[in-house]
């Protein structure tokens, strides 16, 4: 069943806080960009708003265009800032239960630093 109540509690959410520290990559007023604990690829980090929404449908209903324009604009300034760009990336952003998200506040993961692979590792 899809969540529609943010839970204050989630990780990213204390990550906001300063209550969970992380490995800072960049930061605007209304983003943070920070290195996945758990890396899948040799570059592996994860752009979140700094507000409180769900995931990216709740965002693109919720969020003011400015702090749409900046999510954005965080993503590809990670790419950059990662080198990602050079080569070649993947954004994705998992949403819900089929999505297989686990940590319900919104995040982009940007992977690259070697080849990424088909869609779906099947
Ligand atoms: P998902 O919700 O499935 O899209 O993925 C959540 C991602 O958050 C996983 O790749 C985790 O490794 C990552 N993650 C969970 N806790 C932390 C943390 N404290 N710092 C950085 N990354 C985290």
């Amino acid at each position: 069943m899809k969540q529609h109540l943010y839970d204050n509690n989630n990780i990213f959410a204390k990550i906001i806080r300063g209550e969970v520290s992380c490995k800072k990559l960049d930061e605007c007023p209304h983003t943070l960009t920070f290195y996945d604990i758990n890396p899948q690829a040799p570059i592996h980090v994860l752009v979140i708003p700094k507000g409180a929404y769900i995931d990216i449908d709740d965002f693109s209903i919720k969020a003011s265009v400015e702090e749409q324009a900046a999510f954005v604009a965080a993503i590809g300034r990670a790419a950059k800032l990662t080198g990602a760009f050079e080569k070649g990336y993947r954004i994705i952003s998992n949403v819900g239960a089929f999505g297989h998200q686990e940590v319900p506040h919104l995040h982009v993961h940007i992977l690259g630093g070697e080849p990424i692979g088909p869609i779906r590792g099947r």
